[in-house]
């Protein structure tokens, strides 16, 4: 079974945009582009239609490459102010001049959306209720979309990175999967990856995941975004070989990307609500 995330993400919309057109405000979200990454340009778009989509009332702030730290620092500032913006949302990466996590320190955590404050993480490493980042719910979503049952489910995060590997184990963890972190020091991969049940593989590494780390009747979701040479874009797992082993695996693209986005409207709007309850 493919996992179709761009469908997920479309019943996703729809019922969040049912859900705004009943409120009596318009929730916010500012999205802030430093640079002219051309990849990030185009997420950046994409969140904006899709925001719009569902009535969220949606605004890029546009800043050159050349922005000094305390610039950036005072336009985050500014959202965190504006009773108009409930979610704000810095694209990463950052051009390499800019502190990351100062910048990520910043942001009010009630604003959060993409989950990523200290005061977030550490609630969701808490198991307790937060904002939590887009990507990782969108995870979380697929697999439920797919009927998997988690509790008891053994599971393996193929990476660890405080934007996906992480989170992604913290929530199979809250729904009582036994799960196994793996990352470049992991002995061996293919062996730890036939043993589970459900893979999710974060690694940013073409195709790494083959047929034959693969048990049988698997579920596998593909979180890997990556360029080849020729242009062509592929996950972290080899699709259409792995298809053939697994019980059900989401495509490259049309499977995490479309989810990631959706979760971010969820997030605006669970942001709203709770900035106003
Ligand atoms: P990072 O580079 O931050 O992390 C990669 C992780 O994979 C690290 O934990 C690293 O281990 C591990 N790793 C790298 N190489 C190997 C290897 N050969 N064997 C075992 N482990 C390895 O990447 P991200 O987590 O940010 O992203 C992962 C992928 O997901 C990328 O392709 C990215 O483009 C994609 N992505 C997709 C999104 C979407 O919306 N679909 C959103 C975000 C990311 P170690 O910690 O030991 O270095």
């Amino acid at each position: 079974m493919i996992i179709d995330g761009k469908k997920l993400a479309e019943i996703t919309r729809t019922s969040l945009a049912e859900t705004i057109a009943k409120l009596n405000f318009v929730p916010g979200l500012a999205v802030v582009l430093v640079g002219d990454d051309a990849a990030s340009a185009v997420y950046v778009r994409n969140k904006d239609r899709a925001a719009h989509s569902v009535g969220i009332a949606a605004r890029t702030i546009r800043l050159p490459a050349t922005t000094q730290q305390a610039e950036l620092l005072a336009v985050v500032a500014q959202l965190n102010a504006d009773p108009d913006v409930d979610g704000i949302l810095v694209q990463l990466p950052l051009p390499k001049s800019l502190d990351t996590q100062a910048v990520i320190r910043t942001i009010d955590p009630a604003k959060d959306v993409d989950g990523l404050t200290p005061t977030n993480a550490g609630l969701l490493a808490a198991g307790q209720p937060g904002l939590v980042p887009c990507t990782p719910l969108g995870v979380i979503k697929l697999l439920e979309y797919a009927g998997v049952t988690l509790r008891g489910t053994r599971a393996l995060v193929l990476g660890r990175s405080v934007l996906v590997g992480k989170p992604v184990a913290a929530l199979l963890t809250a729904a009582d999967a036994t799960v196994t972190v793996a990352h470049s020091g992991t002995r061996d991969l293919a062996v730890e990856c036939r043993r589970a049940e459900v893979i999710v593989a974060a690694v940013g590494r073409p195709e790494m995941v083959r047929a034959d780390w693969v048990s049988n009747q698997a579920v596998v979701i593909d979180v890997g975004i990556n360029r080849l040479p020729d242009g062509r874009l592929v996950g972290d797992v080899a699709t259409a070989e792995v298809a053939e082993i697994a019980s059900a695996i989401t495509p490259v693209p049309g499977g995490v990307g479309p989810m990631t986005i959706a979760c971010l409207l969820e997030n605006t709007l669970a942001a709203a609500l709770m900035r106003r309850s």
